[in-house]
């Protein structure tokens, strides 16, 4: 546990549960922060490519040896000493992996109404960072024409399964893949028109039958991307969300066929979700707990409990053996 990951992350070496600190709840002092009861923290790829040399610089900061992670969760104020939130309201924003926090820079959590009465763990999945990242990277660049073939992959994640939703609600024809038979079959319970399993079935063979394709949302790079770019009408638009196949290797994929990219006139959309906070994150929150609330928008999370889960959890995300959206429920409410 002292050292950075060079390939997967080890549980019980990587990361470790520490039970040695204890905080008095009564007494804790707040300075002007909140007291928070962490009832859930989520589990996302990103949290791979924080653990690295903290010289090497990145759009998030690394972990740092020896303290607690930290991502995004859900928790109940306990106690305040802001007027922004209450003894218990439910809040949204980076906690630390403990049962407790104390927090004092406030300027991004959210304060969840939860109007619908969804369960909190949806908070940190289709209604809260993965969803964003589907919602607003899919209205921004997808320019979806009905009719037109939409290839999306990891299909059956949080942000892979909103964006199938998304896509056959613009009439697109989608074409999508998973690891497992299991989770193809919940692919095609959303409506995907082709879903298969990527380690089964030869992905540019699929694409050759289905395609051409008009938008490729790309959550895994590598191979795949090759054969999307391969698979690609003129001006496609590519969302490159993420390239999950490349975040536990030492040799990148060599993509063989990029000088298509010019050739084929293709749009490339790299984006990280926080930058387009600003342009979409209150018109999600008016709509995505309702379209969730209401059926519209189905999901899917793999949820345990305890954070003495966590080391598992993070390796099950980088490797695939997640079913849905991965989610650690600390406490009940
Ligand atoms: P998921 O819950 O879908 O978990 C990741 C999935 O990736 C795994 O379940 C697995 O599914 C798949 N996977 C793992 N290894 C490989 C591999 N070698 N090749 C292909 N697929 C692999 O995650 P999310 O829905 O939370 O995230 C999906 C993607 O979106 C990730 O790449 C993530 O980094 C990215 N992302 C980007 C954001 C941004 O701002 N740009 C914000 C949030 C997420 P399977 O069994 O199907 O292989």
């Amino acid at each position: 546990y002292n050292e950075v990951p060079t390939g997967f992350p080890e549980p019980g070496k990587t990361t470790i549960q520490d039970d040695s600190q204890t905080i008095e709840l009564e007494n804790v002092p707040l300075n002007g922060g909140i007291l928070v009861k962490t009832l859930v923290v989520s589990i996302d790829p990103y949290m791979r490519g924080r653990m690295r040399d903290p010289s090497v610089k990145s759009y998030s900061p690394p972990y740092v040896i020896g303290e607690p992670l930290n991502n995004f969760g859900v928790g109940k104020v306990l106690r305040s000493e802001t007027p922004k939130f209450k003894s218990g309201d439910h809040i949204y924003g980076i906690l630390l992996f403990q049962e407790y926090n104390v927090v004092k820079d406030l300027a991004e959590f959210r304060l969840l109404e939860n109007k619908e009465g969804l369960p909190w763990t949806v908070y940190v999945g289709v209604c809260g960072m993965p969803g964003q990242t589907a919602y607003y990277a899919w209205k921004e660049w997808s320019a979806a024409q009905k009719g037109e073939v939409a290839f999306v992959t990891a299909a059956a994640g949080p942000v892979g399964a909103t964006v199938v939703q998304l896509a056959k609600a613009d009439g697109c024809k989608v074409i999508a893949s998973a690891g497992s038979d299991e989770k193809v079959a919940f692919v095609s319970s959303l409506g995907a028109d082709a879903a298969f399993n990527y380690k089964t079935t030869n992905t540019s063979k699929v694409l050759q039958m289905e395609g051409p394709i008009n938008i490729y949302w790309d959550n895994v790079g590598g191979e795949t991307l090759e054969a999307a770019i391969e698979a690609a009408q003129p001006v496609s638009r590519f969302i490159e969300c993420g390239m999950i196949s490349q975040y536990n290797t030492k040799t990148p994929y060599p993509v063989k066929n990029i000088t298509s990219i010019v050739s084929k006139q293709l749009r490339i959309y790299g984006f990280l979700v926080f930058s387009m906070h600003g342009k979409y994150r209150e018109q999600f929150y008016a709509e995505m707990p309702r379209r969730v609330a209401s059926g519209e928008i189905k999901y899917q999370e793999d949820i345990v409990r305890g954070l003495d889960k966590v080391g598992e959890a993070i390796l099950d995300v980088q490797t695939g053996r997640n079913k849905g959206k991965k989610v650690i429920i600390v406490a009940d409410d």
